[in-house]
C-alpha cells in the first residue's frame, strides 16, 4: 500500500492593498460615499452610519474584519429585512 501524497495547496495569500475608503453608499438613500465606518477595535463592535438619512448598523467585528465587510453584513441586513 502506497501513501497518497496529500495534494494540499497552500491558501491564498491575501494582498494586502486595500484602498483606504471607508464610505460606502448607503443602500437607503443611495447617496453616494454616504455612509462612514466607525471600527471599535476595543471594544469589537463596528458602527456605520449614514450622514444623510441617519440610518443607522451595529455589528460585531473581529480583528480581521475591515470597513466593507461591516458594509456589506449592512447590505445583506437590509436585503434580508425587504
Ligand atoms: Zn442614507
Amino acid at each position: 500500500m502506497g501513501r497518497r501524497k496529500s495534494n494540499r495547496k497552500p491558501p491564498p495569500k491575501r494582498k494586502n492593498i486595500q484602498p483606504l475608503d471607508q464610505q460606502f453608499n448607503c443602500p437607503f438613500c443611495n447617496h453616494e460615499k454616504s455612509c462612514e465606518v466607525k471600527m471599535d477595535k476595543d471594544r469589537n463592535i463596528a458602527k456605520i452610519t449614514c450622514r444623510v438619512c441617519l440610518e443607522d448598523y451595529q455589528n460585531g467585528i473581529n480583528f480581521l474584519s475591515e470597513p466593507i465587510d461591516v458594509y456589506n453584513d449592512w447590505v445583506d441586513a437590509c436585503e434580508s429585512a425587504n
